[in-house]
């Protein structure tokens, strides 16, 4: 079977977001600047917060960043049970320097021996499926550690 997040939207979004998960789907890592005045907005609005423009570019970036903050998460809950067979696992909130330190949500792969706030990370897209309720998603994995485990996302 074909996922793709049109197919299977989270309810409760306003899809402002949108083109960030369609980027996901083409593998590109991607996220929204102000036509008018530059500013990163991410989370993704319609509207600049700072300027009021309507109009926003959405900018492909290396999936490049450093760990802001992560928790790990002993138990499952109820909305992802498919996730269950993955615990523990990291979910970390990773600052992107390139984005003016926008800050994107994501699991961490492999080795977490290295783990710490500032860390730096490196985003892999995984492609949608149904474990990932027809999402792509980006995975973390901390730098400088070859890709020998294949991620449980
Ligand atoms: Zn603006």
């Amino acid at each position: 079977m074909e996922y793709r997040f049109e197919q299977q939207r989270i309810v409760g979004g306003i899809g402002a977001d949108d083109e960030y998960w369609r980027g996901l789907e083409r593998g590109e890592f991607r996220l929204p600047r102000c036509a008018g005045c530059g500013r990163w907005t991410w989370p993704a609005h319609f509207r600049c917060g700072a300027c009021g423009d309507w109009e926003m570019e959405w900018q492909a970036l290396e999936p490049k960043g450093t760990i802001y903050s992560w928790t790990r998460s002993w138990y499952a809950f109820e909305r992802v049970k498919e996730r269950t067979v993955d615990l523990p696992y990291v979910t970390a909130l990773v600052a992107i320097p390139e984005a003016g330190g926008a800050r994107v949500l994501g699991v961490l792969v492999g080795d977490e021996t290295q783990l710490r706030v500032g860390a730096p990370v490196i985003g892999e897209i995984l492609p949608p499926s149904e474990k990932a309720k027809g999402y792509a998603s980006i995975v973390w994995r901390l730098a400088g550690e070859t890709a020998s485990t294949s991620p449980r996302v």
